[in-house]
């Protein structure tokens, strides 16, 4: 029994890590499957509730809560130029953001239609959707509404073509690394002893082969330009070779993250004013 309680107390703490709503919907399934039991002994009840109960909490309570403490969701499905990098990122909860910050992506998404017309901006881990001050783990410094990371471009190495989001599976992890004769930022830090920093390549790379990829330079270098541009970002993080190789240096937005922070030639992050 107390084995039980801890299992589930694990659980909840740990979908409340990743979801901020899913521990609270679990509890509420776990209690109406205990009323619901003597009608229905069926085995899995509590998971049977906690599907349809998560997906109605999520698609039907959140955003309008999330609306009256200030924060939007990014578009999961409705605008086809700005897109999740995986609808898991929309499933977790996890694409809240400030008004602001929305408007912001959609001016810059309408801008690099200018130059590559169809180009969709794929975002990845926002915030979730209540309190500021609940980071989103793993990246602490999002828990105020006002943080967004955005995938660089991929295209096919055989047909040169835009690949959807990129390679990784769960859109982290795939490094557009220094070039011979580039300053290594990520292996001074590695060698400081910030080991983890590039943790994500690790668990990306089993699932898919880099050779079937090309980094492209022309609409990355596109979507940081518009992003230093815009009034309303105050800063974009962003690997150093990556900032110099794209011809960036004189925008003074777009910075190093230092050591302590995830390496950041996979995704930009951008910060709201
Ligand atoms: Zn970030």
């Amino acid at each position: 029994m107390i084995f039980k309680v801890l299992l589930h107390a694990i659980w909840i703490a740990l979908l409340t890590l990743l979801t901020q709503v899913g521990g609270l919907v679990w509890l509420i399934a776990l209690v109406v499957g205990k009323l619901l039991r003597y009608k229905w002994p069926l085995r899995g009840l509590t998971w049977l509730l906690f599907i349809p109960f998560y997906c109605l909490v999520s698609f039907l309570a959140v955003p309008p809560l999330a609306r009256l403490s200030g924060r939007v969701p990014l578009p999961a499905i409705s605008n086809p130029q700005l897109r999740p990098e995986n609808i898991w990122f929309c499933l977790l909860n996890r694409h809240y953001v400030r008004p602001g910050l929305l408007r912001a992506l959609e001016e810059v998404t309408g801008q690099m239609q200018n130059r590559f017309p169809g180009t969709v901006v794929w975002y990845m881990d926002a915030n979730f959707p209540f309190f500021d001050g609940y980071p989103l783990e793993p990246h602490f410094s999002h828990k105020d509404g006002k943080k967004v990371d955005l995938s660089i471009y991929w295209n096919d190495a055989g047909t040169l073509e835009p690949v959807e989001g990129n390679p990784s599976p769960f859109g982290y992890g795939v490094f557009a690394g220094p070039l011979p004769g580039e300053r290594d930022y990520a292996a001074e830090c590695e060698r400081k002893g910030f080991w983890y920093i590039g943790l994500d390549g690790d668990l990306a790379a089993p699932f898919y082969h880099a050779d079937r990829y090309v980094f492209d330079a022309g609409r990355t270098a596109e979507l940081l330009r518009l992003l230093a541009g815009h009034p309303a970002v105050s800063r974009v993080l962003i690997q150093p070779h990556l900032k110099t190789r794209l011809g960036l240096s004189g925008l003074n937005k777009l910075r190093f993250q230092g050591c302590k922070a995830a390496r950041h030639d996979d995704h930009a992050h951008v910060e709201l004013r």
